[in-house]
């Protein structure tokens, strides 16, 4: 990665217009840019800007862009809100080294197909705040983008949710094969999927059949899952077939879904 230019603007307002204007690259914890040999003309850094923060409000909790993941998987507020599922999601993500620096902003930016925590903040029913004053879904931005160059501020979670993460790696600090994420905000049952190997997707006619049940039956979790893995699509990759992929789903979202029940 080379920078021809960089900036480290101390306002969120200048750090927007670095990126809006001038065609600025955010630059968060740089892990994954850094992977990258594109030549940047103009970085902007978001150190600077205090968007590293996790903290209740009236409407729930709320999450800052730069907030890293050793953060998120250190989180007492959060293991206590989201039941540890929000850690489990992280702590997979290779060392601590890395978690120290990669954050929850960069990871959304991405979109990325691989993304653990992408899945953990769709099936939470997340949103996503762009500044100044966006809103938006999360799991919908995550199949249409956010159109153009944008900044994003923080994410908004809801007070508490039963909430269970599930994924196979062939090995620890690998990419995941697939992941599912569950949770139950607001009493609706949600259901998210990613590596598939394509990004995070909802499953709506499996998260519909579970509705707002509060106690689903082991057949009716079993149906659901079954449903969720003909309702997505799969891809191969260096890692699994998408024959594999679907075969193993069910397996993963009875164990989240049960665990979310219990
Ligand atoms: C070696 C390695 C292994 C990994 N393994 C996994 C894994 O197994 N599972 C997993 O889920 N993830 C994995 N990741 C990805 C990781 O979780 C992060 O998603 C990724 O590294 C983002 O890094 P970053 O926060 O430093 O963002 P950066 O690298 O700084 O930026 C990433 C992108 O987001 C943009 N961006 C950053 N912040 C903002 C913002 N606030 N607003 C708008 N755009 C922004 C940048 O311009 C850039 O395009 C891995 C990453 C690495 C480097």
């Amino acid at each position: 990665m080379e920078i021809v230019e960089y900036s480290r603007p101390r306002s969120i307002d200048e750090a927007l217009r670095l990126i809006r204007d001038r065609g600025g690259t955010p630059i968060a914890g740089a892990a994954w840019l850094r992977t990258n040999v594109k030549t940047i003309k103009l970085g902007v850094d978001l150190s600077e800007l205090e968007l590293d923060f996790i903290r209740e409000t009236e409407r729930g909790v709320e999450i800052g862009a730069m907030t890293s993941y050793r953060s998120i998987e250190m989180s007492g507020m959060l293991a206590q809100r989201f039941g540890g599922a929000l850690g489990a999601a992280v702590s997979h993500v290779v060392g601590v080294q890395l978690r120290n620096i990669i954050t929850i902003g960069g990871t959304a930016a991405g979109r990325y197909g691989f993304s653990d925590l992408n899945t953990m903040l769709a099936a939470l029913g997340a949103k996503l705040v762009l500044y100044p004053n966006t809103v938006l879904d999360f799991a919908r931005y995550l199949e249409t983008g956010a159109g153009g160059p944008f900044l994003i501020e923080k994410f908004l979670l809801p007070t508490r949710a039963q909430a269970a993460f599930a994924q196979m790696r062939i090995s620890e600090s690998d990419f995941p094969v697939l992941n599912a994420a569950v949770a139950k905000p607001e009493g609706e049952w949600r259901i998210a999927v990613g590596a598939r190997p394509g990004a995070t997707r909802l499953c709506p006619r499996a998260m519909a059949l579970l509705g707002s049940e509060a106690r689903p039956s082991d057949a009716a979790i079993a149906e659901a899952a079954a449903l969720a893995a003909t309702e997505l699509r799969f891809g191969s990759d260096i890692r699994a077939s998408a024959e594999y992929r679907r075969a193993i789903l069910p397996a993963l979202l009875r164990r989240a879904i049960t665990e979310v029940r219990e």
